[in-house]
């Protein structure tokens, strides 16, 4: 389950829901050494703020027991400092997704008006612990902070923010992935059976997909601001 609420989730049908099985501390142990065994390049924990104590539990078996791959923290920036620093020292790489600058937004779309305080003081943290993002000579991320962002439509004024932060008060040298893949789904567009728009389209302001001049816009509001690191797969 994510600790946000979404209402434009991507993939809200395994992040709203809990699904699969229970898993202790051992048993995750195994799973990051396996995948070590399988030739994976590192191990990447998806939005585990709600369980942090327990991938720490998990990673000190696995350290004891051989694991050697990178860490990869993947989350929405909606970590509590107390989280990630219990992971500091653990994790070698940090991606948050940072989505939006407003309380305004971040309260109508992701139901937690404080996200934008938590998501600076997030990636604050983050890039104290491990810094810029690098790489391995054959290529391979290897240790630093990779921060996405998804470009919503009609939003472009919130990319700016964002970038504005990153380049001000974390670093020029942050790298940025850019994604462009924003596309109506799980509460948007559909119609509200209740209270005063009950039968009209909800989250119409989003209900639609970024066009190119706001995708183009964004590389632009980063690159303004003295951003240069790229993901280039998805340029
Ligand atoms: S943070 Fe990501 S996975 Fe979680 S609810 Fe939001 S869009 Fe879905």
């Amino acid at each position: 389950m994510c600790n946000l609420r979404c209402v434009f989730c991507q993939n809200w049908d395994i992040s709203q829901r809990g699904s699969g099985p229970e898993v202790d501390a051992e048993g995750i142990a195994g799973l990051m050494l396996s995948l070590q065994e399988r030739g994976c390049h590192n191990i990447n924990f998806v939005t585990p703020e709600h369980v942090a104590p327990q991938v720490v539990e998990a990673l000190a078996i696995a350290i004891e027991n051989g694991l050697k791959l990178p860490v990869v923290y993947n989350t929405g920036a909606y970590d509590a400092l107390s989280s990630l620093k219990l992971m500091d020292g653990l994790v070698d790489i940090y991606m948050p997704d940072f989505k939006f600058w407003s309380r305004q937004s971040s309260a109508r779309l992701l139901k937690a008006k404080d996200y934008p305080e938590r998501a600076r003081e997030a990636v604050r943290e983050m890039h104290r612990q491990v810094g810029d993002l690098t790489f391995t000579p054959d290529g391979l991320a290897c240790r630093g902070v990779l921060v996405r962002h998804l470009v919503m439509p009609g939003l472009l004024d919130e990319t700016q923010e964002i970038f504005r932060f990153l380049a001000e008060e974390v670093s020029r040298d942050t790298f940025v992935n850019i994604m462009g893949q924003y596309h109506p789904d799980h509460q948007v567009g559909t119609m509200a059976a209740t209270g005063r728009n009950a039968g009209s389209a909800r989250y119409v302001e989003i209900n639609r997909c970024p066009v190119g001049a706001e995708l183009e816009g964004a590389y632009e509001a980063a690159r303004s601001v003295g951003l240069w690191r790229f993901d280039q797969r998805v340029l």
